[in-house]
């Protein structure tokens, strides 16, 4: 797949459209189109990495700027009190299927001990 294929990518072009909760000038954060929480944010890279692993070992400061995003927008839903969670599916076996860096940003029901 090349870059532009990507589909994370083209939000970004703004090919695709999104409901963008927040953005600084290396990452982006917009709503799940499919979400499985009252909050369901996606927050990524600008940059194309395929996975959080690569991200992290590439560029370990755009990494953190992923989890400030991560944590502006637990802030602004309102989540930060209650609980919230956040997962980067990391490989097919485990559910990754758009293969640009994401966090998930889930929150607003209550998740005991759920995996997902
Ligand atoms: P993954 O399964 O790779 O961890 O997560 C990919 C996520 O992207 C899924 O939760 C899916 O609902 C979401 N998604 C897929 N296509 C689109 C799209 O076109 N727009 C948005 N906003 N989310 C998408």
């Amino acid at each position: 797949m090349t870059i532009a294929d990507c589909l994370f990518c083209r939000i970004v072009a703004g090919e695709i459209p999104a409901t963008v909760v927040a953005e600084t000038e290396r990452t982006l954060a917009f709503r799940d189109i499919a979400p499985k929480a009252p909050t369901h944010v996606l927050v990524i890279p600008k940059e194309h990495y395929a996975d959080v692993a690569s991200l992290a070992t590439a560029d370990p400061g755009l990494a953190g700027e992923v989890l400030g995003t991560v944590a502006d927008v637990a802030t602004a839903e309102g989540v930060v009190g209650e609980g919230f969670r956040v997962i980067f599916n990391t490989g097919a076996s485990v559910g990754q299927t758009v293969f640009h860096a994401h966090a998930h940003v889930l929150g607003g029901v209550d998740m005991d001990g759920d995996l997902t």
